[in-house]
């Protein structure tokens, strides 16, 4: 694992903490996404945190006037977010960054239902063991984690350490894709809980559209 990689390891971890502190939505015009990723990831990884995916540069997120790079893609279970109170088996967190530094992530809710492709060649190909990252296989297109619609809540947030003033953007898609409940049950089998600390169930991060 390079620097740059440990880097953004530690981020999301501070991430994590950040969403803590945020629990509002905010009912505005919101920009349509404009996602213009590549059709492959990288490489995957069992980082010893969760299972993820890293792109090569060119993945790109526009909002706005900001143009963010897809860096990395990893899964949480079960969902950190709650939409209408309603707990998701899991949730995919896409990572992009700006040349700014500046941080925005896609965050898609998991539920168990019709396979999903993606999400099942990533299960049938993921290290079972912590290691280093290996060639992902050429079958794994992110878009197949994406719902049809791309409406999304959005809040933004800024990392609780130094430098403060970086931004972290959330988009978390409204509506949630399916995948294989016996797909889930495998990522669990590696990763049964890694989402937030749940101990205390007011502090997930709950999105309503008021
Ligand atoms: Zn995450």
């Amino acid at each position: 694992m390079g620097r740059s990689r440990r880097r953004e390891q530690g981020l999301l971890y501070r991430l994590s903490a950040i969403a803590d502190r945020y629990c509002r939505t905010v009912k505005s015009q919101l920009p349509a996404l404009k996602i213009a990723w590549g059709k492959t990831a990288e490489t995957i990884v069992n980082n010893g945190h969760t299972i993820q995916l890293n792109f090569a540069d060119g993945s790109t997120l526009k909002l706005g006037d900001t143009t963010y790079n897809l860096v990395q893609l990893h899964f949480h279970r079960p969902s950190e977010h709650l939409i209408g109170g309603r707990n998701f088996p899991m949730e995919a967190h896409f990572v992009h960054r700006a040349a700014s530094g500046a941080l925005a992530v896609i965050g898609v809710l998991m539920a168990e239902g019709k396979a999903n492709a993606t999400f099942a060649r990533i299960v049938a190909t993921m290290p079972a063991k912590e290691g280093p990252a290996v060639k992902a296989d050429g079958a794994i297109d992110p878009h197949g984690l994406l719902p049809a619609k791309l409406g999304y809540y959005r809040y933004s947030g800024s990392l609780t350490t130094p430098p403060c003033a970086e931004v972290v953007e959330w988009l978390v898609l409204t509506d949630p894709i399916q995948v294989a409940a016996s797909d889930v049950a495998s990522f669990a089998k590696l990763y049964p809980m890694n989402a937030r600390p749940v101990q205390k169930s007011n502090r997930r991060y709950v999105l309503q559209s008021s």
